[in-house]
C-alpha cells in the first residue's frame, strides 16, 4: 500500500515527511513541532495583548466621558479619539427602560450603541 505524502505542518518548513511510523505524525522533526507550537502561542498572546490594550484605550475614553457627564456621543467622534469597536468585551443584554439593549461592561463603565441610532454610543450610569 502506498503511503500518502505528508507535509510538515510547520509553515516555515513544509518539507515532506519522509519517514513516519504513525499516520498522525504532523511534523518532520521535534524541533519543527516545538517551533510551530511556540510561534502559534506567541501569535495568540500578541492578539490577547492587542485586545487588552485596545480595551484599556476604550475604557479610558468611556470613563472620561462618563466623568464629564457626556453620556451620548457619536461613535465616529469616539473613533477619532482612538476608540476601537473591535476591542470590546462580550456583549451582554441589559434591560434599559423596557427594552433589551446590548451593552458592554469594562470595569465600572457600562455602555452600548443606541438601538435607535447605531452611530451613537450611550454610557449608562
Ligand atoms: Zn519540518
Amino acid at each position: 500500500m502506498k503511503r500518502p505524502i505528508k507535509i510538515c505542518k510547520n509553515p516555515d518548513c513544509q518539507d515532506e515527511i519522509l519517514e513516519y511510523k504513525s499516520s498522525k505524525r504532523e511534523y518532520c522533526s521535534d524541533s519543527c513541532r516545538n517551533q510551530h507550537g511556540h510561534k502559534r502561542r506567541t501569535e495568540e498572546n500578541a492578539e490577547i495583548i492587542a485586545h487588552n490594550k485596545g480595551m484599556t484605550v476604550n475604557y479610558k475614553l468611556i470613563k472620561f466621558h462618563k466623568d464629564c457627564n457626556i453620556l451620548f456621543e457619536e461613535l465616529s467622534k469616539f473613533e477619532k479619539m482612538g476608540f476601537n469597536p473591535n476591542y470590546l468585551p462580550e456583549a451582554k443584554l441589559y434591560i434599559v427602560g423596557n427594552v433589551k439593549v446590548k451593552c458592554y461592561k469594562i470595569k465600572d463603565v457600562i455602555f452600548g450603541l443606541n438601538p435607535q441610532n447605531t452611530n451613537q454610543i450611550i454610557i449608562y450610569k
